[in-house]
């Protein structure tokens, strides 16, 4: 599932083929994902420009001239893909004046469910094929008042992610850091892989209380944090299963995966003569060293 590096990476790779340019076409090929599509959604696409392209979590938020914002979330298998036009010629671009965009582009497959053709010819296509993504179109003026987004916590890579705010919202949690990690309450777009990487980072057993913690430890979660994430960005996100950048290409950070996906392989921490282990903690993978991570 696209955790928010992979999330991230997409979003920088829409915003040059999407902002500021003008939706000339939608397509809505079907009637929903995981939940149905808004009412009227291709006729409240068609015509409006993207004047904005922002990431809040796990989601990736267009906000329209229309007065109204396009919601994306990719669910586990959901790529946002580009396409340029085929060809440019004067010849093609007077018919793309008329609205004629089929031409310029193979037609869309069967897992393509929302198709937007911009105006300049390039297509943007929503593929996923297990369905588990969304799309929502709402008022941008309600801001974060939006169901999915009213109770996320803060960024993990935002100011409001600090220190003394970590320490007050894990104080006196009975569950494990690990599961603390993960609740996007208390911060918003980390998932199993990055919070592996991140606890092996400190030293800290994904087992661990999180109410037990001290403040040095939480404090150092921090850093671990932004710094596991910017680190992931920069590589274009981690490709397991489906996840594509924007053009097509795989994201690379899990060649650099220190714990996720190593059970059995050696500890990378220096000195330690571990190896990795997997526990199932509510229903998920850890993945951890049993030697260096206390
Ligand atoms: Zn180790």
């Amino acid at each position: 599932m696209p955790e928010l590096p992979e999330v991230e990476t997409v979003r920088r790779g829409l915003e040059p083929a999407m902002v500021g340019k003008r939706i000339a076409v939608a397509d809505v090929r079907r009637p929903n994902l995981r939940w149905p599509f808004p009412e009227g959604m291709a006729d409240r696409l068609t015509g409006a420009r993207i004047e904005r392209l922002r990431r809040r979590s796990k989601y990736i938020l267009a906000d329209l001239d229309t007065g109204e914002t396009l919601l994306i979330h990719l669910g586990m298998s959901g790529r946002m893909l580009i396409a340029p036009p085929r060809n440019n010629g004067a010849k093609e671009a007077a018919r793309d004046m008329l609205g004629d965009f089929h031409h310029l582009h193979p037609a869309p497959e069967k897992h393509d469910h929302v198709v937007l053709d911009m105006a300049d010819g390039t297509r943007i296509t929503f593929n996923d094929a297990r369905r588990f993504g969304a799309m929502d179109l709402y008022a941008t003026e309600i801001g974060e008042t939006h169901k999915l987004l009213a109770l996320l916590g803060p960024e993990p890579l935002g100011n409001s992610f600090d220190e003394s705010y970590f320490k007050a919202a894990l104080k006196g949690k009975n569950t494990p850091i690990k599961s603390a990690l993960l609740d996007q309450r208390i911060v918003s777009g980390l998932g199993n892989i990055y919070v592996c990487e991140a606890l092996w980072r400190t030293g800290i057993s994904p087992l661990r209380k999180a109410g037990d913690l001290s403040g040095k430890r939480i404090a150092s979660l921090v850093p671990a944090i932004r710094q596991v994430l910017s680190e992931a960005i920069e590589s274009g996100g981690s490709s397991l299963k489906d996840y594509r950048q924007t053009d097509g290409e795989l994201g690379y950070f899990q060649h650099s995966f220190a714990v996720y996906g190593r059970e059995g392989a050696p500890c990378k921490t220096p000195n330690c003569a571990g190896d990795i282990k997997r526990v199932v903690q509510s229903g998920r993978s850890s993945f951890y060293c049993n030697t260096c991570q206390r």
